[in-house]
């Protein structure tokens, strides 16, 4: 995901919350417009989770010869263990991660 628009989203969600924009709804007369700024909340936390944060503690593991194999810290969002070996997100709560110094 292109990370300018990313924070674009965060940036134009976090203006509106609070303000009325439902009226577009399909669900406008079904809805008691009491979610919307609940779900906005979400949709934050779910896009602020597609921009890299860096590892916490952040630990190098070198094979023998002194080789970087890969490294280990914890999630800077849920806390979990993560390792650079599996993929560039967080198994736990899929925040991406940024592994570089
Ligand atoms: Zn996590």
């Amino acid at each position: 995901m292109d990370e300018k628009k990313v924070r674009e989203a965060i940036y134009c969600i976090k203006a509106n919350i609070g303000e009325a924009i439902c009226e577009e709804c399909v669900n406008y007369y079904k809805c008691d417009h009491t979610k919307m700024d609940d779900m906005m909340r979400t949709a934050i936390e779910a896009l602020e989770k597609q921009l890299p944060k860096k590892p916490e503690m952040r630990t190098t593991y070198n094979d023998f010869d002194g080789r970087l194999i890969y490294y280990k810290g914890f999630c800077p969002s849920c806390g979990g263990v993560v390792g650079s070996y599996r993929n560039e997100s967080c198994h736990h709560c899929t925040q991406m991660l940024d592994w570089s110094e």
